[in-house]
């Protein structure tokens, strides 16, 4: 039987082995997906013990995406790009290091939420890891404009200067959450995690454009700060990022098996679960 894991610290409250079994009923594949804990200075060794026992590959999360980058021998685009990676692939060539964070959340935005990317003005709240993971499959998606508000206005102005170079046709900007006001945007992600700590960064009035949809990358059984200032704000459409989190798990899979699972089914198990906690 194939091997899969999660891997992390900590990880109990993973939903990952969950999705990848249903993943794998689904879609008739025969292998085994379990949840790693690896002590926080013992990452490299206990995937190591993983990889000798016959494991094919892992999902990698807090706190480790950074040594998972450090330890592939080759990275995809989207990983390289991400500076991060959290999905190893083992084969005969080495340690293959995917990101497909980002793509998760494009394919949550677009695919489920019918909320096109192409020609529109996205705002992106945050420059930390997953605001970095998202920019390359976000900028692919084509958007008019794209603009990184950050509380720390330098960390902002680092992460586009990086992306320039993939910003063609898409106008790329730096900002504080003050230099928002007066402007306005057809879809905002939510990617600090002031929604850790029941905060929502501070954001002008006006900045939601009429039919515009307001997205959080945190999930939970209760709304969000962010996603609570949104509605109060008039916003219609609101999501958090449970999809997200379905939709990088079905990416790692495609990845590791060649086949891509209809995460429909998967999602509306989730959310009723969430629901009823
Ligand atoms: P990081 O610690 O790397 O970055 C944190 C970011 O949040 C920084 O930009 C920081 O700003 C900003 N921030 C923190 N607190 C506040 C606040 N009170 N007000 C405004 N801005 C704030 O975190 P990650 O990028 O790894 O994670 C961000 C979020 O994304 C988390 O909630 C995480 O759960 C979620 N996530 C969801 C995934 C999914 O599958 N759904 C996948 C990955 C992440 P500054 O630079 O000024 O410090």
């Amino acid at each position: 039987m194939d091997r899969y894991a999660v891997i992390g610290h900590p990880i109990a409250h993973s939903k990952s082995p969950r999705i990848h079994a249903a993943f794998a009923r689904q879609t008739g594949q025969q292998l085994e997906y379990e949840a790693l804990l690896a002590p926080l200075d013992g990452f490299v060794d206990t995937v190591t013990q993983f990889r000798e026992a016959g494991g094919r590959g892992l999902n990698v999360t807090v706190p480790f995406k950074l040594e998972a980058f450090a330890l592939a021998s080759r990275r995809t685009d989207r990983a390289a790009t991400a500076g991060a990676v959290n999905t190893l692939m083992f084969d005969a060539d080495g340690i293959l290091g995917d990101n497909t964070d980002g793509a998760g959340l494009v394919r949550d935005l677009v695919a489920n939420l019918q909320c096109p990317l192409a020609r529109r003005r996205v705002l992106l709240l945050g420059a930390g890891g997953a605001a970095r993971g998202a920019l390359l499959p976000l900028l692919q998606a084509g958007p008019a404009s794209l603009t990184l508000a950050n509380r720390t206005e330098a960390k902002a102005h680092a992460l586009t200067d990086a992306f320039r170079q993939y910003a063609a046709g898409t106008t790329l900007h730096a900002s504080t959450f003050a230099g928002l006001a007066g402007q306005q945007f057809d879809v905002v992600i939510n990617a600090t995690s002031a929604s850790l700590s029941a905060e929502a960064p501070p954001l002008p009035a006006g900045i939601y454009a009429p039919d515009a949809l307001a997205y959080d990358m945190m999930y939970g059984s209760s709304e969000t700060a962010y996603l609570r200032a949104a509605r109060d704000a008039g916003v219609k459409h609101l999501s958090d990022g449970l999809g997200m989190l379905i939709e990088q798990a079905a990416e790692s899979f495609a990845l590791w098996r060649g086949v891509r699972p209809h995460t429909a089914p998967v999602l509306a198990e989730l959310r009723r679960e969430l629901a009823a906690a």
